[in-house]
């Protein structure tokens, strides 16, 4: 049985300027029976997305310091702050996920909560355009592959251009030719590098993830750890070895699930969830190398 939620009737403060508020609200609501405030305080300092101020920190830590902008701007002693980095599939790098974070802080019980998700569906992409490709079909096709006008992009000169400008949130073809016109301009060879807009409110796509990623947190946060009783027990690792069928070696597959309490050192491992205790011969290094 779940336990109820340790902050009903409590206000969770969220650090952003980009709405998520939209899809965070109901899983606070809903799922710790809290409402959300939103601190639109200017988190710019940590770094930005695209890239004009360096991120210093890991994720995490970006997130943490984003949630304790917030607490400082609006002295309530919960926060949350989300984060999102984009790139290269771990293992199929010609796939790109998205990895996003979520970090509930509790100033009371001196708590951090962190949920993360590997999205796949995502529409993280770039491309270089030369005046030849404008009408080009590899070009219209890239446009719908990447959700343009509902998901927004950033346009900037492909080379030497000291100022470093860019044009960003073009979500019209009006402002997409505009922009295109004015980064080949200013770049030296005529190309302009165009990229995902992959702020929250730019991108459809990432907004639901981050939906989703609230439901996973608040979930967490509800199931509190069996030896110190906190709020935040839950999964914190994957652990691989499952047995192959034929022979018994351990394949990459998860054997286990690793549970960890976001407050204490307690942690213990759970059989996999879908019950599986042997893996398909085909995943053994041993029988099929
Ligand atoms: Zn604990
Ligand atoms: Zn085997």
């Amino acid at each position: 049985m779940v336990p109820a939620s340790p902050y009903a009737g409590r206000r969770v403060c969220l650090t952003t300027l980009h709405g998520k508020e939209r899809v965070l609200a109901r899983p606070v609501f809903h799922g710790l029976g809290a409402e959300l405030l939103v601190c639109g305080c200017d988190t710019d300092q940590l770094g930005t997305f695209s890239g004009e101020i360096e991120r210093p920190a890991d994720p995490v830590s970006t997130c943490r310091l984003k949630a304790k902008l917030g607490l400082a701007a609006t002295g309530l002693p919960l926060g949350l702050a989300s984060e999102g980095s984009f790139g290269p599939h771990p293992a199929v790098p010609f796939l790109p996920v998205g990895q996003e974070v979520l970090v509930f802080v509790d100033l009371e019980r001196q708590l951090t909560v962190v949920e993360r998700r590997l999205e796949m569906r995502t529409t993280f992409s770039s491309r270089t355009v030369g005046p030849s490709d404008l009408n080009s079909t590899g070009f219209s096709t890239w446009l719908q592959q990447v959700r343009f006008p509902s998901h927004a992009l950033i346009a900037r000169p492909a080379q030497h251009d000291p100022s470093g400008r860019c044009i960003k949130a073009i979500r019209t073809i009006a402002d997409l030719e505009v922009a295109l016109a004015h980064c080949a301009a200013a770049s030296s060879n005529g190309e302009v590098l165009l990229e995902t807009d992959m702020r929250a409110h730019c991108n459809p796509t990432r907004m639901a993830s981050i939906r989703r990623l609230g439901f996973q947190l608040v979930r967490r946060i509800r199931q509190l750890c069996p030896a110190c009783e906190s709020p935040g027990w839950g999964r914190t690792e994957a652990v691989a070895g499952l047995p192959c069928r034929c022979c018994g070696t351990a394949t990459p597959l998860m054997a286990q699930e690793r549970w960890g309490c976001s407050a204490c050192c307690h942690s213990e491992l759970k059989p996999r969830r879908d019950g599986r205790r042997e893996a398909d011969p085909m995943h053994c290094p041993w029988c099929n190398p």
